[in-house]
């Protein structure tokens, strides 16, 4: 299983610190191996005391990666996953939406994230009255918002959807009649996820008429992320010179110059599914870069380059420290009001039910 791995953490200090060696040989040195490895083993001990479950996100620094989680890959996945688990206490390693996403699905369970600076700059990127605005000056689009955004956005939205299924989801929209849609908060998603269906794309504040009616067209929004802007064409030219034998794989939050130049665009899971199932001489992702050291560790016979330094400062704020604090000290816990879960969870609900 590539996403959403079950990992069943070792039980004893020693198969920690030799899993960890299996797997972070050539990724973390020895030493640091070693010293992570009794702090991996005191967090696998508490959470089994505790009855906690702990979900690693894909960009989770491989030490954590590989030692602690019991269910690691994308944030949706890993939310559905709290949702069906019989643990008390679920430690969302990932950063503060992927915990409120936990919580909007399953909001009887503690849900715990090891740092309250794990921001986004997506998430960050647009308000719930930003919506409000939005929807007044176009009263006829419905609202698609993207699973990075905080909870309250997606209380204000029509339907969520993930980097793996924006066509689908724009697209069962737009069959049902709609000529204009909004799509919320990632400039670069909605341009690439409009060219993938043909559809027009028009920036907020574009007049409505700007493409003719009768073409189909995605209004978006201005925020990005931070570490996926950052990838250029150049970049791709660079690997391709490099290694001319290389697979080259994109997460579709890249700017749509640097997806019209790779072999692959897709999510974590379309990556981490790619890597496992071909057999290409080698790979090379263009996404947050903890994401190709964890799949060298999972995959040891596929050859990854690793010549990628873009890490995002907010997934770097958990660390196996802060989840052995989060668990000792039950922090930092997720509260959502009420009334919030209840409309965030339409919007989840909706997407959930396109098939
Ligand atoms: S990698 Fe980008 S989208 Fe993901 S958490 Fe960091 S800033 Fe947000």
């Amino acid at each position: 299983m590539s996403t959403a791995e079950t990992l069943e953490p070792p039980i004893t200090l020693d198969e920690t610190r030799e899993r960890m060696r299996v797997r972070l040989a050539g990724i973390v040195p020895e030493f640091e191996i070693d010293l992570k490895a009794e702090i991996a083993h005191r967090i696998n001990t508490l959470k089994r005391e505790m009855n906690a479950v702990i979900l690693g996100h894909n960009y989770m620094e491989p030490a954590l990666y590989h030692s602690v989680p019991d269910f690691t890959g994308d944030s949706l996945q890993l939310s559905a996953i709290s949702a069906e688990t019989t643990a008390d206490i679920i430690v969302f390693c990932g950063v503060w939406f992927m915990g409120e996403t936990a919580k909007v699905l399953s909001p009887q369970k503690m849900v715990l994230v090891p740092s309250d600076k794990a921001g986004c700059s997506l998430a960050s990127g647009v308000s719930a009255a930003d919506v409000r605005l939005l929807k007044t000056r176009y009263p006829d689009a419905p609202v698609v918002t993207y699973v990075n955004t905080y909870a309250e956005v997606k209380a204000e939205s029509d339907y969520c959807c993930t980097s793996g299924n924006a066509g689908k989801v724009l697209s069962h929209l737009f069959a049902l009649g709609h000529k204009r849609i909004i799509f919320l908060p990632d400039e670069y998603l909605a341009r690439n996820s409009a060219a993938e269906i043909g559809a027009a794309y028009l920036s907020a504040g574009d007049p409505i008429d700007a493409v003719p009616m009768d073409k189909p067209a995605v209004i978006g929004w201005n925020a990005r992320c931070e570490v996926h802007e950052l990838f250029k064409p150049s970049d791709v030219d660079a690997i391709r010179k490099q290694y001319p034998d290389a697979v080259i794989l994109a997460h579709p939050e890249c700017s749509p110059e640097v997806i019209a130049k790779v072999d692959i665009s897709g999510s974590t899971k379309v990556m981490s599914d790619y890597v496992e199932n071909t057999d290409a001489p080698r790979y090379a992702l263009l996404t947050e870069c903890s994401m190709g050291d964890n799949l060298a560790g999972q995959f040891p016979h596929r050859e990854m380059v690793r010549a990628c330094g873009l890490r995002c400062k907010h997934m770097n704020e958990i660390t196996l420290e802060d989840t052995l604090e989060a668990l000792e000290q039950r922090k930092y816990q997720v509260e959502l009001r009420p009334e919030i879960i209840a409309r965030a969870k339409q919007p989840i609900d909706r997407m959930l039910a396109i098939r």
